[in-house]
């Protein structure tokens, strides 16, 4: 049941838990948690935490053993497949490009994107200068599997893609962390502008790229062991703690 005027595309975790199948451990443990529209919610946590595991399921690649994923309300195993994807923008940590233009890749998740509103996308996704310097910009061609671009520059076309397509829902699974640490701010800058009713959900290696964020989920080992913001967690979560000391030596260190 919606609202008038309500904004659309919250979800929530209500005590999920979910295997993959053939391994012993569960990769998420008693999930529970709701992502707002016009809030950044950002999942971190060491490797095999299960935050893709999280995106996985909200775009439904795998349903739950127990609990529900919901989106307003509503489970996602009664949505139609259809519907839940017209709802989500998905980029993912290594994006899959085809064969054909920048411009018909960018156009995958919304055909009918006019060229401005490409452009558009592509200025927020930091990816209009490298485009500029292409042969035939927007109209350059993608090699087969993309190996024409570098990984940073493929990850910036997928977050352009996922733009383009002007969703409810944008799911960032680690689309960050190739970029350096200016591209990666400036970017963020601008994607907090352009999705501002959105439901934007990071998942990020680099704690820079996420102490902004209205809510941080903290994962290890498929539970959730912290939730809150960045000044919170740097309080009450030990592995929030770890995470960033780490992160502070491996600078340090540079
Ligand atoms: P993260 O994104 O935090 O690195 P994942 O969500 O990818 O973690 O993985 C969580 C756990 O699930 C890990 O133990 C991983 O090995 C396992 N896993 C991930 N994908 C699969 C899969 N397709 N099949 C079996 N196990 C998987
Ligand atoms: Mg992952």
């Amino acid at each position: 049941p919606t609202r008038p005027g309500q904004k659309l595309g919250r979800i929530e975790f209500r005590d999920v838990s979910f295997g993959y199948g053939g391994s012993a451990e569960p990769a998420l443990k008693n999930i529970s948690f709701a992502a707002e529209p016009g809030k950044t919610t950002a999942i971190i946590g060491g490797t095999g935490s299960g935050k893709s595991t999280i995106v996985n399921l909200v775009a439904r690649f795998y349903d739950v053993d127990s609990g529900a994923v919901l989106v307003d309300g509503v489970d996602v195993r009664e949505m139609a497949q259809d519907d839940l994807r017209s709802l989500l923008g998905l980029a993912t940590q290594r994006p899959i490009l085809f064969s054909g233009t920048i411009a018909d890749n960018l156009r995958f998740g919304r055909a009918e994107a006019s060229a401005e509103q490409l452009g558009k996308a592509a200025d927020t996704a930091q990816a209009s200068a490298f485009i500029a310097e292409k042969e035939g910009g927007m109209d350059a061609p993608i090699a087969q599997g993309g190996v024409n671009v570098s990984g940073g520059q493929k990850q910036r076309l997928a977050i352009a893609r996922a733009l383009a397509k002007r969703p409810r829902i944008y799911l960032f699974d680690d689309t960050f962390s190739a970029l350096d640490f200016k591209t990666d701010a400036r970017l963020r800058a601008a994607l907090r502008k352009d999705t501002a009713d959105a439901t934007v959900i990071i998942v990020a290696q680099r704690v820079g790229t996420i102490r902004d964020a209205d809510q941080i989920i903290v994962l290890d080992d498929g539970r959730m062991v912290g939730r809150g913001r960045h000044a919170d967690l740097m309080k009450d979560c030990g592995v929030y703690r770890e995470i960033v000391a780490s992160q502070m030596s491996e600078e340090e260190a540079v």
